[in-house]
């Protein structure tokens, strides 16, 4: 079969899309009558049943139907894989898979690139042949970072995108609801199922005013990162409004709602605007625009909302973007801003740990390489070139995409940073995701590097605990790389030309939001898939130390459970990376079974106070939690885990879920439960029940045993029986809550939520 292009966005299909928004849209209207955000409108035209839906924001879970699913190399393995189990031909939306984040930096682009095809080569392999089998687009190594290449292709105002990565909000400054998800949400939207949403809370930042000078777009999300903490945007939508929201690029729109991720929230999106018309013809889907034109209204809060946000947001920010200063953030944290007019006295004061002296310095990533920022930042470059001023660190520049390569190479910006020693590195994720393999000494002793990325845990660079990472525009991390000092603001110090002279920097040049010849498309595209993928082979070694096929679980064979040892009973915060880290093991997402070794290796065992490790009580021996489960699993022992308040908290992460069904779960038993993470439990085929009484928490024992009763009657909201037999003989009854309805309990029965709908198809 020749291959095709389903994927692509089309004036007909997004015609359709509108159309439908439109239908469903009239239904709320109707119930709801009042005007409403632009959030609502584009979530509200997505829903699966509009005339039913429970529509109450912060506590009604929408089932919603997302036009599209885009796939990361690391999650792409591990639900291509869960795809495969259920037996269908061809995933149900357009979908695309982009191999960026195992690449590695080391020295740059081209020797870089060539190690990750050689060390990876197998897994790219895999999701070739998946993408080709079952109809989705792959975006080849060095093609570019998913959000960058998705803002290219395929994002578009009113559409309903999830992607499992954090930073998919990235598609927000174009107008598309874009979400970042878990690899279960995804898998369930690829295989025709609806996606479950947490009705968002409205927040809106209300702009006006012009960003002049050195403020970019960078510092508008700095700044409200700031006001807002980074739980502040926690199961919201941040839409960005008024008059100052329309002086802002496309791309700059992007780089503000890219770090929406950074406060928690749900997605951040802009209204649709002539910017957003400019950058779609730019990238060669200028005939988008009229259908857009035409359906403005569906992509724009409603003029009653604008007028009075407070009216109609829960949260209101107001920012004049003409009084803003640059800003920058860190260490450790993206909320602890300041206006770079702070910042040195914060070095002198040694606070948060700063040092003065920076190490390296690093612009781009998918969060700030448009054309616009490369275009200041060698703005600022090529004054200090004038002036024989090379950059005093290493300064590294990670392009978003081939085609930004490609087209900031033609117009000179690559080649004026390169001259004040810039070194370019793939397109691809490489520093911004701690693949940065840094020969330099420096790391190993607290050090601080400037980025214009968008995330500064510790170890999110490097890997490093010892390097502190400063957040700031590209112009303003460029001045920085000049300087070598965080001490340095550009704004009103001055530095040295090779001939003693002083002299200050000149705010960068208004740079052009797209060029003026338009994009070069780059070397490394998108492979579409043949029509029929039927005969095409996924390529998987079974002798593979990467990747493993899945197989369906076992359905439940409908007998209780009894007499469970308790595996592990966690005691305070266990949130998923506690149960399933993520760091070095990345590289095994796509092996199931290895990768499960990490089970419960950050959780602390309320019998020990060790974190993962437990006891063997068959053998009375101290081992690794993971370890543990295995042993018990090889004598055919299924096991229990007893979980602490909110238990599952944090992302959304499904190897939480899967590890523990790998390795011979059947129940987790807490006081209450993160809501995500109890659904993948339940997703997965798990139980996961509360305590009646949160206080029974306290009297699970080491040797206790524990018995699930009366499963066969199980059925929504009637309790679960347990009869826990403790270690001294004595036995006592407790009663059990879930949150099952019956379309999930039917996952339990079958084994898994997969399996469920793998049997309806079969029926
Ligand atoms: Fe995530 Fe960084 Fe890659 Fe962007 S560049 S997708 S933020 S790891």
């Amino acid at each position: 079969a020749s291959p095709t292009n389903t994927i692509d966005p089309t004036r007909e299909s997004v015609a359709a899309l509108y159309a439908a928004m439109a239908r469903r849209l009239a239904v709320v209207r109707g119930r709801l009558r009042r005007p409403l955000t632009l959030a609502e409108k584009v979530l509200y035209g997505h829903l699966d049943a509009p005339e039913t839906q429970e529509l109450d924001p912060g506590r009604a879970y929408l089932a919603l139907r997302p036009d599209r699913v885009v796939f990361q190399d690391v999650l792409g393995q591990s639900g291509m894989l869960q795809f495969m189990q259920t037996g269908l031909d061809r995933v149900a939306v357009p979908t695309t898979i982009h191999c960026d984040h195992l690449i590695q930096a080391r020295t740059g682009a081209a020797d870089d690139l060539a190690a990750s095809l050689a060390e990876n080569g197998e897994v790219y392999g895999f999701l070739r042949s998946a993408a080709a089998r079952y109809g989705c687009g792959f975006w080849e190594p060095g093609a570019g970072i998913i959000h960058q290449v998705v803002l290219e292709t395929y994002a578009f105002p009113g559409q309903l995108l999830i992607g499992t990565d954090s930073h998919t909000p990235n598609g927000g400054g174009l107008g598309t609801c874009a979400v970042g998800v878990g690899g279960a949400d995804a898998v369930e939207v690829i295989a025709g199922l609806p996606w479950e949403l947490l009705h968002p809370r409205r927040i809106a930042v209300h702009l006006t005013g012009t960003l002049n000078g050195w403020a970019a777009p960078k510092d508008v999300i700095l700044y409200v990162a700031g006001a807002l903490s980074v739980s502040g945007g926690t199961n919201a939508i941040i839409e960005y409004i008024g008059p100052g929201a329309r002086t802002i690029s496309a791309t700059g729109k992007t780089t503000i709602a890219n770090m929406g991720a950074e406060l928690g929230a749900t997605t951040s999106m802009f209204p649709y605007d002539d910017w957003m018309a400019r950058f779609l013809a730019a990238t060669g889907r200028g005939d988008l625009v009229p259908v857009i034109e035409q359906n403005r209204d569906l992509l724009v809060p409603d003029p009653e909302v604008e007028a009075d946000p407070e009216t109609f947001y829960d949260r209101v920010v107001r920012l004049d973007l003409s009084a803003l200063e640059p800003h920058v953030s860190g260490p450790h944290t993206p909320d602890l801003a300041r206006p770079i007019s702070a910042l040195a006295a914060a070095v002198a004061d040694n606070r948060d740990s700063l040092v003065d002296h920076l190490s390296a310095a690093l612009i781009g990533s998918c969060t700030n390489s448009s054309y616009e920022d490369m275009s200041r930042a060698a703005d600022i470059a090529a004054q200090a070139r004038a002036h024989g001023v090379r950059a005093a660190v290493p300064l590294m520049v990670t392009p978003g995409s081939d085609t930004v390569r490609a087209t900031i190479s033609r117009d000179g910006q690559l080649e004026t940073l390169q001259e004040i020693g810039a070194v370019a590195l793939a397109n691809a994720c490489g520093p911004c995701i701690g693949q940065w393999r840094r020969a330099d000494p420096a790391a190993e002793t607290p050090n601080v590097i400037a980025t214009s990325y968008n995330r500064n845990f510790p170890r999110r660079n490097d890997g490093r605990a010892t390097t502190m990472n400063i957040i700031a525009s590209p112009e303003i991390v460029t001045a920085f790389a000049l300087a070598g000092k965080l001490s340095f603001n550009p704004l009103t110090d001055t530095l040295e030309g090779e001939d003693g002279t002083p002299f200050r920097l000149a705010p960068p040049q208004p740079a052009p939001d797209v060029p003026s010849q338009g994009f070069l498309s780059g070397t490394r595209r998108c492979v579409m898939p043949p029509a029929d993928g039927r005969e095409v082979v996924v390529a998987i070694d079974p002798a593979s130390g990467r990747l493993q096929r899945l197989d369906p679980w076992p359905a439940w064979d409908g007998a209780d459970f009894s007499d469970m040892p308790v595996l592990l009973k966690a005691r305070g915060k266990t949130t998923t990376d506690h149960i399933s880290p993520a760091g070095p093991w990345l590289n095994l997402r796509g092996h199931l079974d290895r990768f499960s070794d990490n089970m419960f290796m950050g959780a602390v065992n309320a019998f020990t106070g060790e974190t993962g490790r437990g006891r063997n009580v068959l053998t009375g021996e101290t081992d690794a939690v993971s370890a543990i489960a295995r042993a018990y699993k090889a004598q055919g022992l299924r096991w229990v885990v007893i979980g602490d308040a909110n238990y599952g908290e944090g992302s959304s992460r499904e190897h939480a879920a899967l590890s523990p069904r790998l390795l011979g779960g059947v129940a987790v038993i807490a006081r209450s439960f993160a809501r995500i993470h109890e659904t993948n439990l339940k997703k997965q085929g798990l139980l996961a029940l509360t305590f009646e009484t949160p206080e029974d928490y306290e009297r699970i024992g080491a040797d206790d045993r524990i018995s699930l009763a009366g499963l066969r009657d199980l059925a929504p909201g009637r309790a679960v029986t347990c009869v826990v037999r403790h270690g001294d003989g004595t036995q006592e009854t407790m009663a059990l809550r879930h949150t099952y309805g019956a379309a999930q309990l039917d996952w339990f029965r079958a084994g898994s939520a997969l399996n469920t709908m793998s049997r309806r198809r079969a029926a």
